[in-house]
């Protein structure tokens, strides 16, 4: 039952609780079917709790995205990073998809993000004051929690100092571009570029499943469409492209997943938000 309120909670700023406790454990995951690992951080700002994905194939292994790289990824779960190779792909280079990326000897990102992802720009520490104010106040007013001193609310272990942490950036090993192939000997996956969000943000499909990894491009949450690398005509262009598509599930850079219903919901609450038309335009 929807119970209209006269005012809606004012949410805490992220982290105001002091002193910070320290995390029980730092990940946390999710096993769904089809080997499939969901993977999030819930001790970073919403902001930048990001969603990332194992995906066990038959010869290698494929990761789609590796979060913010404050505790290390691999050694943390050995059960699925063994000696088996791994395809590291980044949907694009924001510190919440690219942090455990140095990680992997493997590192896929499109080409238009490989600079970025050598040397990381934008936000790159934990420090909410290293986030530009006129951002942050967009972020706020876009729905996120309002920021306090830190981007996470509890420590990964005694001693840490989250004023040390930097997003480590990485060489990519191979650029991928739109419609390239990702095979893991039993299951494909086709990356499909979908600018907006980033200039070199990719999604990742899975045809057999009706699988779509999002990355930022499209979850349900606050979607964030301003700021630097964004351009929101082509980002709508980059939702009316997904909207044509056969999507049944997506599996999102954040929040949970979701199915097709939501998915054009979301897709038309933006376009209208934004004034534009659902229809594709010619290029
Ligand atoms: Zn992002």
């Amino acid at each position: 039952m929807n119970v209209p309120t006269e005012t809606a909670a004012k949410p805490q700023p992220w982290g105001s609780g002091r002193p910070y406790p320290i995390a029980a454990r730092w990940y946390e995951r999710l096993t769904l079917e089809n080997g499939v690992t969901r993977f999030w951080e819930p001790h970073v700002h919403p902001l930048e709790q990001a969603n990332f994905w194992h995906i066990c194939g038959r010869d290698r292994d494929l990761l789609i995205d590796s979060g913010m790289g404050i505790v290390p990824l691999r050694p943390s779960f050995p059960d699925l990073f063994g000696s088996k190779e791994v395809i590291a792909l980044a949907t694009h280079t924001h510190i919440d998809h690219i942090g455990a990326v140095h990680e992997f000897e493997q590192r896929w990102v499109h080409e238009a993000e490989a600079r970025q992802m050598a040397h990381p720009s934008g936000v790159t520490t934990l420090v909410c004051a290293d986030i530009h104010p006129q951002l942050a106040a967009l972020f706020v007013a876009a729905g996120y929690p309002p920021f306090d001193e830190l981007l996470i609310d509890a420590m990964p272990h005694a001693g840490y100092d989250p004023r040390q942490y930097r997003l480590r950036g990485a060489e990519p090993t191979h650029l991928v571009r739109d419609k390239d192939i990702i095979d893991l000997g039993d299951r494909r996956f086709e990356i499909i570029q979908l600018p907006g969000h980033s200039p070199g943000s990719i999604c990742v499909w899975e045809a057999a499943t009706a699988t779509l990894y999002s990355g930022d491009l499209i979850y349900d949450g606050p979607l964030v469409y301003e700021g630097p690398g964004m351009d929101l005509d082509i980002y709508a262009q980059s939702l009316r492209r997904l909207k044509a598509m056969p999507i049944q599930t997506v599996h999102a850079g954040h929040d949970p997943s979701f199915g097709r219903e939501r998915l054009v919901e979301i897709i038309d609450t933006y376009l209208r938000r934004w004034g534009m038309s659902d229809q594709v335009q010619p290029a």
